[in-house]
């Protein structure tokens, strides 16, 4: 059985489609669910209120690839503009423009999380089949030492010089040719994100995906929900036709992202504990950028190829990862390079640790 590749727009003003379970959101969490059920002989849709792009649509411009791929063109920030939240809206989610580097839930976490919130069924060894199996999937290795651009070489050799634990990243590529481009859509289709595994995965067993389709709201029957209204936006994402749908499904997965989800709850007044939307944590990126005499480059080469975990357990204090991001993203450099009264053409000699 193949699948379909829906986009809203084509849609009858009005329609309601009915399937086993909905699912809202196409990135990590939503393409995979919808590849398990599908695989398991269940009718699905899944809903995607961002375009479906491919390599072809990677042009690497920043100006085409934000609007295109990101939540609020990649300007959402918290309310006070003071941290920037970079989230996908695509075809993907976030895996289409995320950095590539793959990690374990680490172990403590998990038993934090059954300790504190009784979420024994993570814990110990269960997770490690679909560790394994994503793993597999999802092509992840680690990334050679040798091939670490010179940002990152700079976290390497400093942490080696200070005696820090450092190591190189898994990522999740197959035939990565290196370039540094990952947040700006991968026009090598070397990524393994969501877009080339576990969508093509899920179409072939069934999928119903539909693109340009935003979901408004949840309705119940009483305690349970039974159907979705979306809003059908236009090509460009960013606006709505003004036309609508519904989808009438036994089961809906919410699984657009830690903000978008809370969002579609909290629009459709399920909240019986009072607690969505109340718990969100950002894991904040502090940048520390430096200027060297010889040329780096950073925009080029894998990002995040190199991290050192040496802080990562500080006791009661918050503990922190090192690592080298891309430097493809203009806006916080030319902040940087404006407060330190820096010219531009400084910026090939630039690293930044994060
Ligand atoms: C630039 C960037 C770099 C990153 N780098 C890394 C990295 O190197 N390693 C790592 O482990 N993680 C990284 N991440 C984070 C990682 O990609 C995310 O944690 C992960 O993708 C989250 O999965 P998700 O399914 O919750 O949401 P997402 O993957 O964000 O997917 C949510 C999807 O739901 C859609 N959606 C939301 N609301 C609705 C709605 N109402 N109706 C229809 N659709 C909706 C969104 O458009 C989006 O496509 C990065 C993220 C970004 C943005
Ligand atoms: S470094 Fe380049 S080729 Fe490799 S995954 Fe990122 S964008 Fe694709």
């Amino acid at each position: 059985m193949s699948g379909q590749i829906i986009a809203a727009e084509t849609l009858t003003d009005g329609a309601t489609l009915t399937c086993d379970v909905c699912v809202v959101g196409s990135g990590a969490g939503g393409a995979t669910v919808a590849a398990g059920l599908c695989e398991a002989g269940l009718d699905v849709i899944l809903l995607e209120e961002g375009g479906y792009h491919t390599r072809r649509d990677f042009d690497l411009q920043e100006q085409n690839a934000y609007p295109m791929l990101y939540q609020e063109r990649g300007l959402r920030a918290t309310d006070d503009g003071a941290i920037t939240i970079l989230q996908g809206r695509n075809v993907g989610g976030s895996t289409t423009i995320n950095w590539t580097t793959c990690y374990r839930t680490p172990t403590r976490i998990l038993r934090h999380w059954a300790d504190r919130y009784g979420l024994d069924e993570l814990g110990g060894d269960k997770l490690n089949p679909h560790f394994e199996a994503m793993e597999a999937r999802l092509n992840i290795q680690e990334w050679p030492e040798e091939l670490a651009n010179e940002n990152n070489r700079r976290l390497l050799e400093g942490c080696r010089a200070l005696g820090y634990q450092v190591h190189a990243v898994k990522r999740n590529v197959r035939g990565c040719a290196n370039s540094g481009y990952c947040g700006l859509g991968c026009p090598h289709d070397a990524k393994q994100g969501m877009l080339l595994t576990t969508i093509p995965d899920a179409l072939s067993a069934g999928l119903r995906l539909i693109h340009h389709a935003q979901a408004v709201k949840l309705q119940r029957e009483g305690a349970k929900v039974t159907s979705l209204s979306a809003r059908v936006k236009r090509p460009d994402a960013q606006t709505d036709t003004g036309a609508g749908f519904t989808v009438n499904a036994k089961v809906f997965v919410c699984s657009g992202g830690a903000i978008n989800s809370p969002a579609l709850l909290l629009r459709s007044e399920i909240n019986p504990n009072k607690l969505v939307g109340q718990h969100t944590l950002l894991h904040p990126v502090v940048a520390m950028p430096a200027i060297y005499e010889q040329a780096i480059e950073g925009w080029s080469g894998a990002p995040q190829s190199i991290a050192s975990h040496q802080f990562v357990d500080r006791g009661p204090a918050m503990g922190f990862f090192m690592e080298a991001p891309p430097l493809s993203r203009c806006s916080p450099r030319a902040a940087f390079m404006a407060s330190a009264r820096c010219r531009l053409t400084s910026c090939p000699s630039s690293a930044t640790s994060a």
